[in-house]
């Protein structure tokens, strides 16, 4: 490289060779500097944009409201923000940018202003919206016929179509429980894809979680008794008040007591526990259990993900749950080792 070239020339052939969108503005929230990036991404060029509101050109704001990104950069002096923002670009389309935010503060500590580093990511979402939309399609119309076929197989198992033979008995059987199998992944899938198109927000009510807890231990009570399993709630003799959505909470107890009894062994025992924080009730569940290992721990609320492929389920109950969790601005973890078993926890706003 030269080392001939001015310091101050160099910074600008950077900057508009950079293949990032870049924006400068002040305190006000006025731009001060748009590069070369930003001007393909946006439309507008820089000398349209410099001295004009950030918000006013691509958010289409008065000027009073803020840039959301820009906003916490510049007014909560938080330090990076990482983010995906929709823009509109000067044709008027919505484009969507994946953002680096942060605020410009000189050596004195002086507060100058903020930055936005930006790519265009309209394409790539697209793309993801349509596989999203394809797979939600495909399992939604696979769902009738394999409901139809379950059906018509348990009319077969019956008898109700005339006498069958034992060998034909234990086929059929065999493909009961397989399209049973397939019915619970397509629909473990067609809820997850909603909660990941963020179609969900909770209905929130108030109510004691302590009676959604005996509610859903009273409908495992056959699963458990199968296994010999005892089921305990602890600090039960006052209510838990939380404010939420009722069936989305019932959803996850139901996940995280279904998988307690799953993963137990037999004589096992599983033990409900509550506490408070000043805003919010905590639930814990544990379960003396085979355990989860420490390398799965990381990947335990991820989609599909199963420690073992022998048992049954679709790896999908723990994501949904964790998205219910998170819809509501909870928190979801576990903390598990395969001597002592397994202990989820969750918390939630208190009602
Ligand atoms: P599924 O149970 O349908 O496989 P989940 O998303 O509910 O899916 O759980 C993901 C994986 O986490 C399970 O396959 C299992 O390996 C592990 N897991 C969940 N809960 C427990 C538990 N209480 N004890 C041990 N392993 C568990």
């Amino acid at each position: 490289m030269p080392t001939t070239i001015p310091q101050q020339q160099l910074l600008e052939i950077i900057k508009n060779n950079v293949p990032l969108g870049f924006s400068i503005v002040d305190q006000d929230g006025v731009i001060v500097d748009f590069n070369t990036s930003a001007e393909s991404i946006t439309g507008y060029n820089r000398q349209e944009v410099l001295g004009k509101s950030h918000f006013s050109i691509l958010h289409g704001s008065s000027g009073t409201e803020t840039c959301p990104l820009l906003q916490k950069a510049i007014g909560e002096r938080r330090t990076t923000i990482e983010s995906e923002s929709t823009i509109t670009n000067k044709d008027g389309d919505q484009i969507v940018i994946s953002v680096t935010a942060f605020p410009l503060v000189d050596e004195a500590g002086t507060f100058l202003g903020g930055v936005e580093i930006f790519r265009d990511v309209t394409g790539r979402k697209k793309l993801e919206r349509e596989r999203k939309n394809i797979l939600a399609m495909f399992a939604h119309d696979m769902k009738n016929p394999i409901i139809t076929s379950e059906g018509l197989v348990s009319r077969l198992i019956d008898e109700k179509t005339g006498k069958l033979s034992k060998k034909q008995q234990n086929y059929l059987k065999i493909i009961d429980a397989n399209l049973h199998k397939v019915e619970m992944l397509i629909s473990n899938f067609l809820e997850f894809s909603k909660f990941e198109s963020k179609e969900y927000k909770p209905r929130t009510e108030v109510f004691d979680i302590c009676n959604t807890l005996r509610k859903v231990i009273e409908s495992s009570r056959i699963e458990a008794e199968k296994k010999n399993i005892q089921i305990l709630i602890k600090n039960s003799d006052r209510p838990w008040p939380i404010q939420a959505d009722a069936m989305m909470i019932e959803r996850v107890i139901t996940n995280l007591l279904g998988n307690a009894i799953k993963y137990s062994q037999p004589a096992g025992a599983i033990t409900i526990d509550f506490s408070e924080a000043e805003r919010d009730i905590f639930v814990h569940v544990t379960d003396s259990g085979v355990g989860i290992a420490a390398e799965h721990l990381p990947h335990i609320f991820d989609a599909f993900f199963r420690v073992n492929r022998e048992t049954s389920g679709t790896g999908l109950g723990l994501t949904i749950s964790k998205s219910i969790i998170e819809a509501h601005r909870g928190k979801i973890w576990v903390k598990s080792s395969s001597e002592s078993g397994t202990t989820f926890s969750f918390r939630l706003p208190k009602g």
